[in-house]
């Protein structure tokens, strides 16, 4: 190599191996964040051969937290965050609670300090952002009503986390570690310990405030204006690097200036562009970035494992992992529970916060640092991360496997209940996520009862249009779309609806293709589509395919993947142009 670079082969093992392991886990249908992180350890220190930078593949993991959190805060409104503070407030704080309980009983057992127990404890007690938001994600689960709690009690978690990093090195000294004023510098506003315990709470708070209210009295008009403008410049480079650079901005900023955390500085930065009408086309433009950043936030996290660990740790880090995954559920489950909530949404959030990350990776070196925490505490974090990330996919199969005896056993019990108003269940809100509940996020979708019908793919501008006329002519239909939002707007017009990515063989064998007359591609992707078509030639050889296309290129590829009939976007949009002109020059003509 001419020169040392360890930025470009940190990305390039990174992505590559994750990759090739994703792809691996895949085919044995293991979901492929285990093959990231497997390619984590392979390019870690701990494992012979190519050892990765594991300080750039850290900071680059966090460019993936911050453009997750942007992400789901393009999703959120304020209005969104603040209808669930009634449950995610006290819902995150007991649960910190408990978990530091557990956390620091261990600690206890283990023969550690108090101060050892306290930073255990909370280490144990916050979820990974990554990890729960892509969970919601690949469920579809965000815009729900259980997927808002979740993402709500994240934002508490992270608060309180902000919390405990400014804390932690001014309570060294009282806690039994090394006193160290300057051991969290939190950028310019970084606190002097002369402060006070209440001093560094109230500093940290106010500062998180004044974050909060410069981003919505003045980020609110600044960010939009920026965006306005560029769109208006008619560049799309230039406005998916406004995008980025306000996202990225935003975060570094609140972390340096505001001392909050880059996610929650990202999440704001979202919320704040959610506002504007183009929000939407700012998503798309920071997503295939996001994908990537957030593999090698795994594969990052697999760097710092040590296999080896696993053996002279055994009896401590399974009980480190119990906590995580069976204390902090029962915790969540109990509290959502009691709050009125019903089950199904009670076990979602149990599910997705049984796991730890990179927070508790930061408290775990922060306590290291300070001479609180013993290595030992370190490795057993490590550990606890690494497996609970690996079992969380399991979790929610888990879940899925329990409510049905779950709500069987409160049936018995209580057969009352359905009638009774429970409290937050009856918002208004619930009729959305009701209709998300039984779209199944959760397990494979019921198979439709249709027989010689057409199966719509798509119910977007093309999708819509092509639905209506076929209701309006009563022939048989079912539309497969993926999207929440038209969802809740099928199931409001009473079409039938099958959940999911069309392209997903399970999804697609619940429209019954075997029996359908028909297929209708109204979706805008032509290898999704491509791959549909394949599939539904493979059940039903009879089946009529229709397809939509916006190149020659995909015409073809289309036909010959077995299209009888391929429709070309925008030639039928020249055709409707042409007609125009030369219509109304007919009609200008014989007017005069
Ligand atoms: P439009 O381009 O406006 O016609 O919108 C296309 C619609 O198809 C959107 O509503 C998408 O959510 C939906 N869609 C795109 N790809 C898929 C897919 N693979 N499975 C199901 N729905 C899809």
């Amino acid at each position: 190599m001419p020169h040392d670079t360890p930025l470009i082969a940190t990305i390039v093992a990174g992505l590559g191996l994750a990759f090739v392991f994703g792809a691996l886990a895949n085919r044995f249908r293991i979901p492929p964040l285990v093959g990231y992180l497997v390619a984590g350890v392979l390019v870690g220190p701990n494992t012979p051969g190519f050892v990765a930078d594991a300080g750039l593949a850290n900071e680059l993991a966090e460019i993936g937290v911050i453009l997750l959190m942007f992400g789901v805060g393009l999703h959120f409104s304020l209005k969104d965050l603040l209808s669930v503070r009634a449950i995610a407030v006290p819902g995150a704080i007991v649960q910190i609670g408990f978990a530091t309980a557990l956390g620091a009983g261990l600690a206890w057992m283990l023969g550690w300090s108090m101060g050892a127990g306290l930073v255990f404890g909370l280490a144990l007690s916050v979820a990974s952002t990554v990890v729960l938001l892509r969970a919601l994600q690949e469920r579809r689960m965000i815009e729900t009503e259980r997927g808002r709690i979740a993402v709500g009690w994240l934002i508490v978690e992270d608060l309180a986390m902000v919390l405990a990093l400014v804390l932690l090195p001014a309570l060294a000294g009282v806690l039994g570690g090394q006193e160290q004023a300057d051991a969290h510098a939190s950028g310019l506003l970084s606190l002097p310990a002369s402060y006070g315990i209440w001093g560094v709470v109230g500093v940290t708070l106010a500062k998180v405030a004044a974050f909060v209210i410069v981003m919505l009295v003045v980020g609110r008009r600044v960010i939009p204006w920026i965006l306005h403008y560029v769109a208006h410049t008619g560049s799309r480079e230039l406005f998916r690097l406004a995008v980025l650079a306000i996202a990225l901005g935003v975060a570094f900023g609140a972390a340096k200036l505001f001392g909050v955390s880059l996610a929650l500085g990202a999440f704001f930065a979202g919320m704040i562009m959610s506002e504007s009408e183009l929000s939407h086309r700012a998503a798309e433009e920071s997503l295939p970035l996001r994908d990537a950043f957030s593999v090698l936030f795994f594969v990052s996290v697999g760097m710092l494992f040590d296999p080896f660990s696993l053996l002279s740790n055994g009896l401590p880090i399974l009980a480190t992992l119990a906590i995580i995954i069976i204390g902090k559920s029962l915790a969540a489950f109990v509290i959502v529970i009691a709050f009125g909530y019903p089950l199904a949404t009670a076990l979602v959030i149990s599910a997705s916060l049984a796991q730890i990350g990179e927070f508790s990776f930061i408290l775990a070196e922060l306590g290291v640092g300070l001479k609180l925490l013993p290595e030992q505490g370190r490795d057993l974090i490590l550990a606890g991360a690494i497996l609970s990330i690996v079992l969380n996919p399991l979790m929610f199969l888990v879940i899925d496997w329990m409510k049905p005896w779950l709500e069987a056993r409160a049936a018995r019990k209580a057969p009352a209940m359905e009638a009774k108003p429970i409290g937050p269940a009856t918002e208004p809100g619930q009729v959305v996520s009701v209709a998300a509940a039984a779209k199944g996020g959760d397990g494979p979708p019921p198979r439709t009862e249709l027989t010689n019908h057409a199966i719509l793919i798509g119910y977007g501008r093309v999708g819509n249009l092509v639905g209506a006329a076929l209701k309006k002519a009563a022939l048989p239909f079912l539309v497969i779309e993926d999207a929440d939002k038209t969802l809740a707007k099928l199931k409001a017009d009473g079409i039938e609806t099958v959940s999911g990515n069309a392209a997903n063989a399970e999804v697609f064998a619940a429209a019954n293709p075997e029996g359908a007359r028909r297929l209708i591609l109204a979706i805008p992707n032509a290898f999704e589509a491509g791959q549909i078509v394949l599939r539904a030639r493979a059940a039903n050889p009879g089946i009529n395919v229709i397809a939509r296309a916006h190149s020659d290129a995909e015409v073809e590829h289309l036909k010959g993947l077995g299209a009888d009939t391929v429709i070309m976007g925008e030639r039928e949009i020249a055709r409707g142009i042409v007609e125009e002109v030369l219509g109304s020059e007919v009609e200008q003509t014989s007017g005069y």
